[in-house]
């Protein structure tokens, strides 16, 4: 009996083995993202994100609100990352938080459109290409700004940002900022984050 025992055990842990080698060996999960806002307060004072994990179209995006800014994230796209990913990804979302950039998306938006709040102004925009593709510039620089403070502050953790990991994650390049559905593609992001 003692033998069968054993024998059960043994073969659990190699079908657990199977099963973690087939998932892709390093699926993240919500303790990553804990992990990583543990790691990112150390280069980012008083950083306050609160992440939610939710079926989203965008595999991520952060809504900047007055109590405290908000993630969310999209689980299958979290179970595709690595830790590392799932760092690169919280710091380039929260980079868009701490470079104020809805906000200034939306001053300019109403700038633009002479009128008087940013939703009345994106909706007046959003009929008008040729104004919207002076937004969507805007947007794309504000991608790479936040990719460049992402991968500093990766830097300054210790964690190197251009790796086949990180790249893997943004490769796609739908991690934009909802309000205006406009990035940057691929190889320009990539270019930020590996440049010596
Ligand atoms: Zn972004």
């Amino acid at each position: 009996m003692l033998a069968v025992g054993v024998w059960i055990v043994r073969f659990g842990l190699i079908a657990q083995f199977c099963l973690f080698f087939l998932s892709g060996a390093q699926a993240a999960t919500r303790n990553d993202i804990d992990d990583a806002i543990g790691q990112l307060v150390k280069a980012v004072p008083n950083m306050k994100l609160e992440v939610e994990l939710t079926k989203t179209w965008n595999r991520a995006y952060v809504s900047d609100r007055i109590d405290g800014a908000l993630l969310t994230m999209d689980p299958d796209f979290l179970s595709r990352l690595t830790p590392d990913g799932v760092l690169f990804v919280i710091a380039h979302e929260y980079a868009h938080v701490h470079l104020e950039h809805q906000k200034k998306l939306g001053a300019k938006a109403m700038e633009l459109a002479g009128l008087p709040t940013p939703d009345m102004a994106f909706d007046a925009i959003e009929k008008n290409p040729a104004t919207m593709e002076k937004l969507h510039a805007m947007n794309r620089q504000f991608e790479l700004d936040a990719d460049e403070a992402a991968t500093k502050w990766l830097a300054s953790l210790g964690v190197v940002a251009c790796t086949e990991d990180v790249l893997r994650s943004i490769d796609g390049a739908d991690m934009m900022m909802p309000v205006v559905p406009s990035h940057p593609g691929y190889y320009s992001r990539k270019q930020v984050i590996c440049r010596k």
